[in-house]
């Protein structure tokens, strides 16, 4: 039987952080022998936001690509590579744009959230509106089944099925609609309660040491209705008591009895959970000194990608434009 095609793209914005790996990189790494592997690290999706000071995408998508394989991601059977070395994704964009009601993009959810949240950059431009076409041009172009996704990006893969569907009603059916794969742990909370984002300065990532685990998780807010150790606590409010659902979900009884009883006060419950997320890390952080030794390797990865993908790409946009009756 075909494997079904499942893609992902992260955005090279700097290091991963803990939100990456449980909202969507895990789930790849359990699934990926059962599919076709897309995994591409957005570049110009970046340039969305950081148009004002693009330097250091470059190297940050570098730095992604060594994360990935570090965590487990196999280049082996995966195709693995760079948005902007595929230029047929900006084409379809182009054709895609064409058809897109401009209310589908305005009402989109994380259009609005983002730009309260980033209030710093401005953020009207035409580029990041139509981020949601360029993300359907990304998954349309290899005409992908499954996408990964937390619960935010679903209103964003639902605005690609619309896409889809309009065009295969305008000029004959072409396009699937993908299917989310949702991730386990869809949101996870940055140490400030939003959700993990390093652009909200509130992120664990997957290279910080111990000292610096311990540090981020023992700033993070808890129960503010216990102040002292004999107060009750109330996990289902507290961030800390997220992490270890994420973490140590198997005790998690015996880890939200010890806080509705009091049998533990708050420092040393965080000591214990910044032990136990960094213990987590150890692995990563020495396979990924072993692979910063060669950046060759990495490159070599990034190409034999794009070689795969543009050949698929190609035939996406010659079909496309016969579709339209603009070949
Ligand atoms: Fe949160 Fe742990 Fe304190 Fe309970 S004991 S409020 S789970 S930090």
């Amino acid at each position: 039987m075909e494997k079904k095609k499942m893609l992902t793209g992260f955005r090279p914005t700097g290091k991963l952080h803990l939100g990456h790996l449980h909202g969507n990189i895990k789930n790849m790494i359990e699934h990926q022998k059962e599919h076709e592997n897309y995994f591409f690290l957005v570049d110009w999706h970046a340039l969305s936001t950081e148009y004002k000071d693009p330097k250091n995408i470059k190297s940050n998508l570098i730095d992604c690509v060594i994360d990935l394989i570090a965590l487990g991601i196999d280049p082996e059977i995966t195709h693995l590579y760079r948005q902007s070395d595929i230029p047929e994704i900006a084409e379809l964009c182009l054709y895609l744009s064409m058809i897109t009601p401009l209310p589908w993009l305005e009402r989109c959810p994380t259009y609005k959230e983002q730009q309260k949240e980033l209030k710093a950059k401005d953020l009207s431009t035409l580029g990041f509106l139509s981020y949601p076409v360029l993300m359907a041009s990304d998954i349309l172009i290899v005409n992908a089944d499954i996408i990964p996704v937390g619960e935010d990006q679903l209103p964003h893969l639902e605005i690609t099925r619309e896409i889809a569907r309009r065009f295969n009603y305008l000029y004959g059916d072409y396009f699937i609609e993908p299917q989310e794969l949702l991730s386990q742990a869809t949101r996870v909370p940055g140490t400030d309660g939003r959700k993990m984002s390093k652009s909200y300065g509130n992120a664990i990532f997957l290279s910080d040491d111990y000292e610096t685990v311990k540090e981020k998780v023992r700033s993070m807010i808890t129960d503010p209705k216990r102040i002292k150790l004999k107060d009750p606590g109330h996990p289902e409010v507290c961030n800390i008591f997220t992490f270890y659902k994420i973490y140590e979900n198997e005790r998690i009884e015996e880890i939200e009895n010890r806080c509705r009883n009091a049998e533990i006060g708050c420092t040393k419950c965080k000591a214990e959970l910044a032990e136990i997320i960094y213990n987590s890390l150890k692995v990563f952080q020495s396979k990924r000194k072993e692979l910063e030794k060669d950046l060759s390797v990495i490159y070599k990865i990034l190409d034999k990608g794009k070689q795969e993908v543009k050949a698929e790409a190609d035939k996406t946009i010659k079909d496309v434009r016969k579709k339209i009756g603009i070949d």
